[in-house]
């Protein structure tokens, strides 16, 4: 996603805690809201406030401690996934999440997101075990711990996950990692939606289940009969038993279009549906409503993609028809989730359905946080 942050030397990007709570103590005795980033690589889908002073953790971006015996890792919240991804890997691990590689790990707390691997391996809130963070009155406050099982108190941190910096400015993580598989195989598969995404649903349920399944369809593709969807899977593990992982796949789906070791050839399709530009809706879908969304996407000559184990889904187009954005929301509110575009003209909403009783619960945490609406002012009532 385009990012909308200004540039370099309008942007206050601290480089020690202290520092950065500092900033913050100055920006409430001065009443000056504060717009909370990491590198900005997600702005254009946010509804940003439109005042305050830009405050970025990127410069807080270093490995604190890493404990490869208790696979946690404890880093900077300016640190990239990629730069995290890289130095993990020396020793053989990494932490279970996909793409973004431009992101930070506060703005993957802040926005909470979870990508295909959390079928197997759970979001970053399953994973977030301890963070420090700066209040809106400028205090530091260390909350969680370095080991995975810890029940003192309540877990702020999970309060932390999807709060889009509306509740504190996060500065460092403690997070649980995961061993590198020894291999990695992509399988995709080709066909009628309603046959692929059925035996979707066999894979899913089976012991022999890939670490990710996603379901895809590109309008701008031509020669397909209409109704095809392409379902990719991530198989991880032994080679041995991918290979029986292979066979079962294979079992309930049919031939594989394509079975590769090479990430890039095994998601090409998908990022050319995330890419940026044109009109864009993120939903969270429960998974059941695959295959009505995709159908509805192809109706309009939309590119769609599902994730089947998590729900997330992604349309795109020039423009986007208003009979799909009320069904694509329909299938969204049902189950209890958010929507948010990007129209063409840039213009962001968002939308989430909810309990108006635990909205409320969430507006009176957000004020008890900040109480002067400091961080992101006006985010909090327009997400919850
Ligand atoms: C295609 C795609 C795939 C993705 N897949 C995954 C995935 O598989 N798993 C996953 O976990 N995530 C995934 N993400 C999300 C991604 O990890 C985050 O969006 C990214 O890390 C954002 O980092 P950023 O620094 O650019 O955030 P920004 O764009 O700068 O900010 C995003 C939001 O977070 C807030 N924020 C940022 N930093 C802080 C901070 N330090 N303290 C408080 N609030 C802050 C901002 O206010 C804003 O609301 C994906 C994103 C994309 C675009």
């Amino acid at each position: 996603m385009t990012s909308v942050l200004p540039e370099a030397g309008l942007v206050v990007a601290p480089t020690s805690r202290e520092e950065a709570a500092e900033v913050v103590r100055r920006a409430a005795a001065g009443g000056r809201p504060l717009i909370l980033t990491g590198n900005g690589s997600q702005l254009g889908t946010i509804p940003l406030p439109g005042v305050g002073d830009w405050l970025s953790s990127r410069a807080l971006d270093r490995m604190v401690e890493h404990e490869p015996a208790d696979l946690t890792v404890t880093v900077e919240a300016g640190c990239t996934l990629s730069s995290l991804q890289a130095q993990l890997s020396r020793v053989g691990q990494f932490f279970p999440t996909d793409y973004a590689a431009a992101g930070t790990v506060g703005g993957m707390i802040a926005t909470g997101h979870a990508g295909p691997l959390a079928l197997a391996h759970g979001g970053v809130r399953d994973r977030l075990l301890g963070a420090t963070v700066i209040t809106a009155d400028g205090a530091q406050a260390r909350t969680g711990s370095r080991v995975v099982k810890s029940v003192a108190g309540f877990d702020l941190g999970k309060l932390y996950c999807g709060s889009y910096g509306t509740l504190v400015f996060i500065v460092e993580a403690t997070l649980k990692v995961a061993p590198l598989a020894e291999a990695v195989v992509h399988v995709r598969w080709e066909g009628p939606a309603g046959t692929l995404l059925d035996a979707s649903v066999g894979l899913l349920n089976s012991a022999h289940r890939p670490q990710s399944l996603v379901a895809y369809s590109v309008a701008r593709e031509s020669g397909k009969p209409a109704g095809t969807v392409t379902v990719a899977a991530r198989y991880a593990g032994r080679r041995e038993s991918i290979q029986e992982m292979l066979g079962h796949g294979g079992s309930v789906m049919g031939s594989p279009a394509a079975v590769t070791s090479d990430p890039s050839a095994g998601w090409a399709e998908t990022s050319a549906i995330a890419t940026d530009g044109g009109d864009i809706m993120i939903l969270d879908l429960p998974p059941s409503c695959a295959p009505e969304m995709l159908r509805s996407a192809e109706t309009d000559d939309l590119d769609a993609m599902v994730d089947l184990g998590t729900g997330q889904a992604l349309v795109r187009g020039d423009a986007i028809p208003p009979r799909c954005v009320d069904i694509l929301w329909r299938l969204a509110a049902e189950g209890g989730g958010t929507m948010r575009r990007r129209d063409a003209a840039g213009i962001v909403t968002w939308k989430r359905a909810g309990d108006p009783a635990a909205r409320q619960v969430m507006l009176a945490l957000k004020n008890a946080f900040d109480p002067d609406d400091l961080f992101n002012r006006g985010l909090a009532e327009q997400m919850l």
